[in-house]
């Protein structure tokens, strides 16, 4: 369906900029906002079957959140289980920095 695609686009531009901004040292309290935010986005998200998955895969991949660089590669991680799961190409997480943080055109 096409809302669940736009949905799904503007909301994997939202979580990918969220990393991109997400600081290289985070401090405990930084972590744990990223980690109850991406809890409640997995808990409300307004595609139901989308959500059901999405927050199973987060119970058996918990985010890393350590630093940018592998909180950006756990949603990369977590957005490429969406891409087979839907029969998407795979994203190469070598390039999440280049397309969220330093820019090209989509
Ligand atoms: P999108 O997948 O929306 O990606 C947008 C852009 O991000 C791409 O053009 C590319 O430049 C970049 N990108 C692609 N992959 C990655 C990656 N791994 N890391 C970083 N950047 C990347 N749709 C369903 O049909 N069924 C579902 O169960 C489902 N579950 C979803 C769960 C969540 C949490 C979210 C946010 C979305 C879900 N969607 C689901 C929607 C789906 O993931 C796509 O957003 C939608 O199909 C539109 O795809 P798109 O081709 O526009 O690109």
């Amino acid at each position: 369906p096409p809302d669940v695609e736009q949905l799904g686009k503007a909301s994997w531009s939202l979580l990918h900029t969220l990393a991109a901004r997400y600081p290289n040292e985070p401090n405990a309290e930084q972590q744990s906002d990223m980690g109850q935010f991406i809890s409640l986005f997995a808990k409300l998200y307004p595609c139901w079957f989308c959500a059901k998955d999405f927050k199973k895969y987060i119970e058996e991949n918990k985010p890393v959140l350590e630093s940018q660089e592998k909180f950006g590669r756990w949603l990369c991680d977590a957005h490429n289980s969406v891409n087979v799961k839907i029969g998407k190409p795979k994203f190469d997480c070598n390039l999440w920095r280049q397309r969220w943080k330093d820019g090209w055109d989509n």
